[in-house]
């Protein structure tokens, strides 16, 4: 979502002459795009900061202006401006659209300027649209911001706002310019995504599932994915929509936390275990190569021994291609955090046995692909001369002897090897060079 953020700001500063550099002693403006969920990421930020404030007096340098945006502005804004003088502009997630004013203002007054603000009008629709896709081939698009859920570790209710689901049309125009400019795959992004209920052209809201199809419809579109979803709102309808579009990748992201209703519940996810369970059986029905990756905290206050073994035996009976795992991280304002704590070496002992389980399995997935015939979007040249890497359509990495031709394409490829974090093919397709 910072992905497609950082983009869509890109194209709200082009008629003011700003150019993307990947020097930052080139930079006039430097933006960190920042990302509140664990406190590792949120001081990630002031580290940076003092790197780049270094800048301002580097007489060979262009004395950038320097932003901060994303959800560490939202939550810590004014907190920035004492912990980090040498920034002149924070700017919340909900506020993009007033960079522009706030660059102004920021340069004539020499004071910093700060918004963060979640205004009535979305921000996308003051947004230009982007001129490119952010990798060759493939496109991220916001469908829905926001989340009305909290469960009680988590900031995002706080930093991004309340749940905003764009109108259809201006999703579908979207996706049409994305493919206009060479998208085949799309990944329909949200904090909450399958909570979408934007209003169609009729007015009528309607759900993940029935926009997923008007997506896949567009001429050039391959292929669709949407993350990240909440398993308490995976509707009928979307399930129905994995075994009706062929577009729709068999991957997805179903974050569960934990395996123990106790903690589930401590967490407000509303589900259980077994539910889970449920909705996972239900989309498998409904496409039989659907495969899986999932969130997992560790550590959760409150969280015992037996806890943590049915988040073990919950892994064990999904088998997952792919997980991310991390210790719970205690977020200011949030109410886990008042919650009496675990211990780190708890958190870090639980994390190695559950992040160990999960490679296993992983590596376990990589293996079974071998032998099989996919279709493998190429996005960027590899490590080795002569070597391409892309995605699978179960969003492993690929990487296959091939033409630079192939990036931005979909290509056949035969799988021969599988590794812990990627597999290698062999290019099926005729190419040209
Ligand atoms: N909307 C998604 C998750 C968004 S946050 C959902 O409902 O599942 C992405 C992931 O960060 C979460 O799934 C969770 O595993 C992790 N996360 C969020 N807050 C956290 C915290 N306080 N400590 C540790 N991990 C956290
Ligand atoms: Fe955070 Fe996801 Fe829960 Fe919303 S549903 S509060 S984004 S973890």
């Amino acid at each position: 979502m910072n992905v497609y953020d950082s983009q869509r700001m890109t194209g709200i500063l082009a008629p003011l002459g700003y150019e993307l550099t990947a020097e930052p002693a080139e930079a006039a403006l430097i933006i960190l795009n920042t990302c509140h969920i664990r406190d590792k990421a949120a001081e990630k930020v002031y580290s940076e900061l003092g790197r780049i404030r270094m800048l301002k007096n580097d007489s060979s340098a262009t004395r950038p202006l320097i932003a901060v945006a994303g959800c560490v502005a939202q939550a810590e804004g004014e907190e920035i401006l004492a912990r980090a003088p040498a920034v002149d502009i924070v700017v919340g997630p909900q506020a993009y659209h007033r960079l522009p004013e706030l660059i102004a203002r920021a340069t004539k007054t020499q004071r910093a300027a700060i918004d963060t603000e979640f205004p009535a009008i979305a921000k996308f629709d003051q947004l230009p649209q982007a001129d490119a896709t952010p990798s060759p081939g493939a496109a991220f698009l916001t469908v829905q911001e926001g989340c009305d859920r909290f469960c009680t570790f988590c900031v995002v209710p706080y930093t991004r706002g309340p749940e905003y689901s764009r109108p259809v049309a201006s999703v579908v125009a979207e996706a049409e310019r994305f493919a206009a400019l060479g998208a085949c795959e799309i990944t329909l992004l949200g904090q909450n995504v399958n909570a979408y209920h934007g209003a169609d052209e009729a007015g009528r809201n309607i759900g993940l599932g029935a926009l997923i199809a008007r997506v896949a419809a567009i001429a050039g579109i391959e292929r669709v994915r949407y993350t990240t979803s909440h398993p308490a709102d995976m509707t009928a309808e979307l399930i129905a929509a994995h075994g009706a579009i062929p577009a729709l990748m068999p991957f997805v992201h179903l974050p569960v936390q934990s395996g123990s209703d106790r903690v589930l519940k401590a967490m407000n996810r509303r589900h259980t275990a077994d539910d889970y369970r449920r909705i996972v059986e239900r989309l498998r029905g409904a496409r039989a190569d659907l495969a899986l990756s999932s969130d997992f905290i560790v550590g959760f206050p409150g969280e015992t021994d037996d806890d943590f073994e049915a988040t073990l035996a919950l892994v064990a009976d999904i088998g997952f291609a792919q997980a991310y795992s991390f210790k719970y991280s205690a977020r200011p304002g949030t109410p886990a955090a008042d919650q009496p704590q675990v211990a780190e070496a708890v958190k870090s002992e639980r994390l190695a046995a559950l992040q160990g389980l999960l490679d296993r399995q992983q590596s376990a997935f990589n293996a079974a692909s071998v032998g099989s015939t996919i279709d493998v979007l190429f996005e960027r040249a590899g490590r080795r001369p002569g070597q391409v890497i892309g995605r699978s359509p179960h969003m492993q990495a690929v990487h296959v002897d091939g033409p630079a031709t192939l990036i931005g394409r979909i290509a056949r490829v035969r799988v021969v090897e599988g590794g812990a974090n990627s597999i290698g093919g062999r290019l099926l397709d005729e190419v040209p060079a």
